[in-house]
């Protein structure tokens, strides 16, 4: 494959953006990443006209692939032909949050905000608005966007800023345990319920190699909330609307949140956050209440007309069966691949997420009981249940350099794009085919 044109434009890039990107993971791919010229159903066009079946799918909201229905083009044309924003409220706003109460169980009032950073800032101010308390609990190695009180690591007791430029007294309200290890995050409660404002936390890590959660370990977390008058903040801005179909993940495990954060696919393709929940809690931004919250784009009228179209499809075709079906086929493949060449590695995933978790296991579980084949269910009986990924931590014990230097590029030349390093999922999208399926397994066999 050619990648001149690629290499030009990142040679270029490099002098004007900061390592060539406007995020950073953009630039994980080696040795340099390829840049995307056309979307095709399933696949990416790059550059240099090289084609690939394509398992980024925008790092998420693409839940239909990269051609949109035409009823989703259709109202993002009109809106464009129409205005694009006025500052003034629009119909299409209402349309979308009713959408989302009438699915969510535990969404009543949402506010629409442009990304899923802006939107877990917002619930972590509501969260400390409401209860009057700073502390807030994270899972380690979990991502929340690009903010201040979620870009900390170290542990409860040594809580620091995972980046430069944020000040360790920021770092202090934040409390990181690892996620399901209910017994920390019993013990966390324990030393500081009084202070603690609220539990943010992904359903499934999906940002952290896809830790599916132990059995109890979200009611664990929605009783201790509720003991200590915290509030339970699910971030649901990777699986709303992929993992649970229309009611996402909290559907799906059966747990109430407070308050739920959105992003990704409630904008079909455009810049978009939502902070849902319960009335008593919503309310409370402004102008209702007490919490400043604003956004000149937020509401923005073509992503709401992309992404309430995008959810409409979904909910009118078969789009959860497909997805959802196709990521069976390749978790149950990428199953069998992994016990014939890399008996150490785990298949993850659920729903339309997927991955190979390059856990390095010392000696490879034997072969006898039942392993999960459809991605780790964390099922205790399993002879793997000791190596498969837990949370965020696991993942950089896991053989990151061999997926990055090795693995990956050599999928890319393959012909198939995988997610661009070991922490990110791989998405399915409505578009993919069994074809598709084939191809990438046949990729595996190779590359792995
Ligand atoms: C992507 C993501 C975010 C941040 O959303 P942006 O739109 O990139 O700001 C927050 N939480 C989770 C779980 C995410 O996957």
């Amino acid at each position: 494959m050619n990648h001149d044109r690629s290499r030009e434009l990142y040679d270029r890039a490099l002098s004007v953006l900061p390592g060539g990107v406007n995020s950073a993971v953009r630039a994980a791919p080696q040795p340099y990443p390829v840049f995307a010229r056309t979307g095709d159903g399933g696949h990416v066009v790059d550059a240099d006209g090289n084609r690939y079946v394509d398992w980024i799918q925008g790092l998420g909201p693409l839940l239909l692939g990269h051609d949109l229905p035409e009823s989703v083009t259709a109202a993002v044309q009109k809106r464009v032909a129409d205005g694009p924003l006025f500052g003034m409220p629009t119909e299409l706003e209402v349309d979308h949050a009713e959408f989302v109460a009438r699915h969510v169980p535990s969404v009543e009032m949402l506010r629409f905000v442009n990304s899923g950073t802006e939107a877990t800032v917002s619930a972590v101010r509501l969260a400390r608005a409401v209860t009057g308390r700073n502390k807030v609990v994270v899972m380690q190695g979990g991502y929340h966007g690009a903010q201040e009180s979620t870009l900390v690591e170290g542990d409860a007791d040594h809580p620091r800023p995972s980046t430069n430029g944020i000040p360790q007294s920021f770092a202090e309200h934040t409390l990181p345990v690892p996620f399901n290890d209910a017994d920390a995050a019993k013990r966390v409660f324990e030393e500081h319920g009084d202070d603690i404002a609220c539990v943010l936390v992904e359903p499934v890590q999906a940002n952290a190699g896809i830790a599916y959660p132990v059995d109890g370990y979200h009611e664990t977390l929605r009783d201790l909330c509720t003991g200590a008058g915290a509030l339970l903040v699910w971030d649901e801005v990777i699986t709303g609307f992929r993992v649970g179909g229309l009611q996402c993940a909290q559907g799906k495990f059966g747990i109430d949140p407070d308050l739920t954060t959105f992003g990704k696919i409630i904008g079909g393709g455009f810049p978009v956050g939502a902070i849902g929940g319960k009335t008593e809690y919503v309310e409370q931004f402004t102008p209702s209440g007490e919490v400043f919250q604003a956004g000149t784009f937020s509401g923005h009228p073509a992503t709401m007309a992309a992404g309430l179209e995008t959810l409409k499809f979904a909910a009118e075709n078969d789009v959860y069966d497909h997805v959802n079906d196709i990521g069976r086929q390749l978790r149950e493949g990428l199953t069998d691949i992994v016990a014939e060449q890399a008996p150490g590695y785990t298949v993850v995933g659920t729903d339309s997420i997927f991955k190979v978790a390059f856990t390095r296991a010392d000696s490879p579980p034997q072969a006898e009981g039942d392993t999960c084949t459809n991605g780790c269910r964390q099922n205790p009986d399993c002879p793997r249940f000791e190596e498969c990924p837990k949370g965020g931590r696991d993942v950089s014990r896991m053989e990151t350099d061999r997926y990055a230097r090795l693995f990956r590029p050599a999928m890319r030349e393959a012909g198939v794009l995988v997610s661009q390093n070991q922490y990110e999922a791989n998405f399915v999208s409505y578009a993919h085919t069994e074809e598709d399926v084939e191809r990438t397994l046949d990729a595996y066999r190779e590359c792995l």
